[in-house]
């Protein structure tokens, strides 16, 4: 890493105090009772479509059900009115042949009407269902007005915190165009890892960031070396004051 100089450190140490600002308004956005609103109107959007594709998935199992039922029952229905005809056509006249062809028709008409109790069944679930997918529309839109009503409420409430955040953000963008940008990238790696904080300064014989003391030993190495160093106790960037 090139060499940066005094005024890019104070830069940095900048950028560091602009960023931790930027922080503080965020956690202050965060507990906003108004943006905790809309969050819970927005779980619960998330929630409607969860459910929605649930009652979807089963409403196409009830439908796979009902079509396969109601195949059976023609089946069934084509097969007895077969075994009718053959039994008036004259084509069986053996007694005993007749008899057997009657149980054979009432053994079907027995299973069709099975077949269609449990169609019965199926439809009222499909219908169910449908009730039930119009009602989580319905549900959704209402929920999805409320994300909006919440989205006013919350960017009026945070209208100064808003305000201040660009504000902040434009600051930030000038500062970092100030920086070298390898050093820019350490330090943004070094905060992301850290919550927050990449750089401290060396004060009181402590490092700002982590607030540790150092040891006298740590101090005179620090004191000697380069105006840029690695605090020994957080392994963050740390600042060397002249
Ligand atoms: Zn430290």
């Amino acid at each position: 890493m090139s060499e940066a100089t005094a005024e890019q450190l104070d830069l940095l140490l900048e950028l560091q105090a602009t960023d931790h600002r930027v922080r503080r308004l965020q956690h202050q956005l965060d507990d906003l009772v108004e943006q905790q609103t809309l969050e819970g109107h927005r779980q619960r959007v998330v929630e409607l479509g969860r459910a929605h594709d649930e009652t979807r998935l089963e409403l196409e199992r009830a439908s796979s059900d009902q079509r396969r039922l109601e195949r059976e029952v023609d089946v069934l229905s084509e097969r007895r009115d077969a075994e009718r005809s053959r039994l008036y056509d004259g084509t069986v006249t053996n007694q005993r042949e007749m008899q057997s062809l009657e149980a054979e028709i009432a053994s079907v008409e027995r299973r069709v009407a099975e077949h269609e109790d449990e169609l019965l069944e199926v439809l009222e679930t499909v219908e169910g269902l449908e009730q039930r997918l119009a009602d989580l529309d319905a549900q959704r839109v209402t929920e999805e007005q409320r994300v909006e009503e919440a989205t006013v409420a919350r960017d009026d409430a945070a209208k100064g915190l808003l305000a201040e955040l660009a504000e902040l953000g434009v600051v930030r963008e000038r500062q970092a165009q100030g920086l070298p940008e390898d050093l820019l990238a350490r330090y943004d790696r070094l905060a992301e890892r850290t919550g927050g904080t990449g750089v401290g300064k060396l004060e009181h014989n402590a490092c700002t960031a982590c607030r540790l003391d150092l040891s006298m030993a740590d101090i005179n190495d620090l004191l000697t070396g380069p105006p840029l160093a690695t605090c020994p106790q957080c392994q963050r960037l740390l600042v060397i004051p002249a």
